[in-house]
């Protein structure tokens, strides 16, 4: 378990990291450009920023939950079933909250439900322009 928690630490710091480098390179460029560029590709940019620190900052809170897990002794049960994680599946996925079984039905259904929703942004998308 001190190898999981260590690999979250690091996982924890590189993130934070990632996230303070984006937020300072997005300034310095913004500034930069200035009044050139086109105003509605600032605009989907600025929206794709806010997507990915989205991501990031649910990806953040994963990670501290698990550490949190990991104090708690709570750390590498599966949610669905109950069942142990394998210690080797926990190292190369430390944020996992399921066995690789339910993963992988989990994964199924996502997938379908991914589909759907990318059909729908990607109508979205074109009634825009
Ligand atoms: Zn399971």
């Amino acid at each position: 378990m001190e190898e999981i928690k260590r690999l979250l630490l690091e996982e924890k710091a590189a993130l934070l990291t990632e996230i303070r480098e984006k937020t300072g390179n997005n300034k310095k460029i913004n500034s930069d450009i200035g009044d050139a560029i086109d105003s509605s590709v600032e605009e989907q940019e600025r929206e794709l920023d806010l997507l990915l620190q989205d991501r990031e900052q649910s990806r953040l809170k994963g990670i501290e939950n698990a550490l949190q897990r990991v104090d708690s002794d709570d750390f590498g049960y599966c949610e669905e079933c109950g069942e142990d994680i394998s210690i080797k599946r926990l190292l190369a996925v430390p944020l996992t909250r399921m066995c690789i079984n339910c993963q992988s039905n989990e994964e199924r259904s996502r997938l379908a439900q991914n589909a759907f929703s990318r059909a729908d942004n990607f109508s979205q998308v074109l009634s825009d322009e």
